[in-house]
């Protein structure tokens, strides 16, 4: 098995090396972004581990470059605890899973493994309502063959609603499924979310698929409205 660290941090680098290689594992070691998201393309891994934090690209563009050229090598992202990033961010973006610093080395071994047996995850299908069309895998939104540009938190949004089309969702299970429980949300966030996507999948296009249900929570239309 051939594993691919991208770790800015050397002595971590080499010690995760040194302990894989113990293991059996065959391991090529990446200090930086670029460097990494090279190796990663061309070298064949059955995994990648992958900082966040990387000098020149960082582990989030990583991975969204890899999957955006359809290449699904299973990647565990490593984030710092006082990161600026959101862990759930990271697999958003289409990583397969994420540890966070300080990591026991054998945590990350078990992690690994169950990645390894996994294998690589088989592409996503496009998500549909109507013309409105979501691709996990390219990540990229389209209404009517226009592309339309989201933040992460709204593609994230989008995604849920168009998985759940037709039915009413309530603010509750958006919030735990789209934003982590833990994180300090203000109550209307969800609100102020819908309405950006509104004003991006729906206004333009002279559409009203994203309705609220009052009193019962929010529904994307199954005919894309
Ligand atoms: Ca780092």
């Amino acid at each position: 098995m051939r594993v691919l660290v991208v770790e800015d941090e050397t002595r971590l680098a080499r010690a995760l090396q040194r302990g894989l290689q113990a293991e059996g594992f065959a391991v090529d070691l990446a200090h930086d972004g670029v460097t990494g998201l090279d190796r990663a393309r061309t070298g064949g891994y059955d995994a990648v581990l992958l900082d966040i934090m990387l000098p020149g690209l960082s582990g989030y563009r990583v991975v969204q470059a890899l999957r955006a050229e359809q290449n699904w090598v299973p990647i565990l992202l490593l984030s710092a605890k006082d990161g600026e990033y959101d862990q759930a961010d990271g697999l958003d973006v289409g990583a397969d899973d994420y540890l966070t610093k300080p990591f026991s080395y054998v945590v990350l071994l078990a992690r690994l493994r169950a990645l390894l047996r996994r294998g690589a995850p088989s592409r996503p299908s496009v998500l549909a309502a109507g013309d409105l069309r979501l691709d996990p895998a390219t990540r990229r939104v389209t209404r009517a063959d226009t592309e339309i540009a989201l933040t992460a938190r709204e593609f994230a949004l989008l995604e849920y609603l168009l998985r759940r089309a037709g039915d009413v969702v309530g603010k509750s299970e958006l919030l735990e499924h789209v934003w982590e429980t833990f994180e300090a949300t203000e109550a209307n966030v969800v609100e102020v979310y819908l309405g950006y996507l509104r004003r991006k999948i729906d206004a333009p296009f002279g559409r009203a698929a994203l309705t609220t249900v009052r009193g019962a929570g929010y529904r994307l239309e199954a005919d894309g409205g």
